[in-house]
């Protein structure tokens, strides 16, 4: 899971990397408040998971209230590579000297953490590796030993940083080290890591991605659940427990196993289709989770029909059909469904789902076929 700048820099501010005074803000006032108490001059930055927000105009500088006003109403609501900004950071501004690149991530193959740091941050270090690879200082951490002060230090004199602040680093890089193991984090970057005019060294930007597989020891990072994605779908999909990912097209599709669930996302485009969503349902199938999985689907407007794609294993379709039939019932549901059963119990499902049959509620024996009748139901072929 990625976190958001702010998410980040509070992150750090756990693990007593410094930052700068700030908060955040969903509209112009609160932006306005936000920026009195961080103290003039701001800077306004728009939170969105992606990178480059500089140079698309998603960040900038104001030196009163009135210069926040008119940042914040540009910034919010702007599209930066596909995501809207829905909330900025207002912290206060730096005067930066100098601006630096930090990092630790996972080495898979050499089974080892990986430090990274130069004295070239700020810009794109994807482009710094490929043009100037030896501005790179790579450090590898065995993660028994971790990584001490002395360590740190060597580490700052190979990748050139100003002695002067050498030590500071120094202790920064062992307390992102820090975050970075105890946070349970896939990676923990700050680019820039700056030094400022007076000689501080302090993180001004924050990209941190929680390892999933860590969250049952964080009952905190519960907090960022809700602001995790920008589609509404998935946010409702991920409340609901579903494993969904939102696509562009108009047939919802609804299939146990994320296997079967890539197949029907191929047939459908195969009979000229395209699919709305991918929603893998998962063994047991019940009532509870179809109409789980009915409602998320209804609830995108893009959807003209959905196709329910069952192959019973261990899950049998007969409980499938009860859980379709239940789920009818409780779900007001906007668009046609074609559903193809088979598998364990498919008679029997099918037997129960006969009397429910309407043009709304369609079967059909093939996946072909069901995926012919869910595209002609959604207006035909792209
Ligand atoms: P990114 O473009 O998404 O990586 O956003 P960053 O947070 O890294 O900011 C991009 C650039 O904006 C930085 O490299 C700085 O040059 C500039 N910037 C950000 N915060 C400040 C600040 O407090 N003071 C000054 N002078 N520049 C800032
Ligand atoms: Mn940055």
């Amino acid at each position: 899971m990625d976190l958001y700048e702010y998410q980040g820099k509070q992150y750090f501010a756990r693990f007593g990397i410094p930052t700068s005074p700030g908060g955040v803000a969903d509209t112009v006032d609160e932006a306005v408040a936000a920026a009195d108490a961080a103290g003039y001059p701001v800077v306004v930055k728009a939170q969105v998971k992606v990178g480059g927000r500089g140079k698309a105009g998603g960040i900038k500088l104001a030196s009163d209230a009135d210069g926040v006003r008119r940042c914040a109403e540009a910034i919010l609501g702007m599209d930066i590579k596909g995501h809207t900004v829905h909330r900025v950071w207002v912290e206060h501004a730096s005067e930066i000297a100098e601006e630096y690149y930090a990092s630790f991530t996972l080495d898979r193959p050499a089974k080892l953490h990986l430090g990274m740091l130069s004295a070239e941050g700020g810009v794109d270090i994807e482009e710094v590796a490929a043009t100037n690879p030896g501005a790179i200082a790579r450090l590898h951490i065995d993660p028994v030993k971790g990584l001490d002060e002395a360590t740190a230090r060597r580490w700052v004199d190979e990748a050139a940083l100003h002695p002067d602040v050498r030590d500071q680093t120094a202790a920064l890089l062992v307390k992102l080290y820090t975050c970075y193991v105890e946070g349970d984090c896939d990676l923990a970057e700050i680019n820039p890591l700056i030094v400022t005019t007076d000689g501080r060294v302090h993180a001004l930007d924050a990209k941190v991605t929680l390892d999933d597989n860590a969250t049952f020891r964080h009952p905190e990072w519960a907090e960022y659940a809700g602001t995790e994605t920008d589609d509404p779908r998935e946010r409702m999909a991920k409340e609901k427990g579903l494993n969904y990912i939102g696509l562009s097209g108009t047939v919802g599709i609804i299939a146990n196993g994320a296997g079967l669930a890539m197949s029907t996302l191929d047939v459908v485009n195969q009979v000229g289709g395209s699919a709305a969503n991918f929603l893998d349902i998962g063994g047991g199938a019940n009532a509870d989770v179809m109409a789980a999985a009915l409602e998320v689907i209804n609830a995108d407007p893009a959807v003209k029909s959905i196709l329910v794609n069952i192959f019973g294993g261990i899950t049998r379709v007969d409980e499938v059909a009860k859980g379709v039939i239940d789920a009818l019932a409780r779900v007001d549901l906007r668009s046609p469904i074609v559903l193809r059963l088979d598998g364990t119990n498919a008679e029997q499902g099918r037997a129960l789902l006969a009397p429910h049959l309407s043009d709304r509620l369609r079967a059909e024996p093939t996946m072909i076929d069901a995926a012919r009748q869910a595209v002609a139901l959604a207006g035909g072929e792209r």
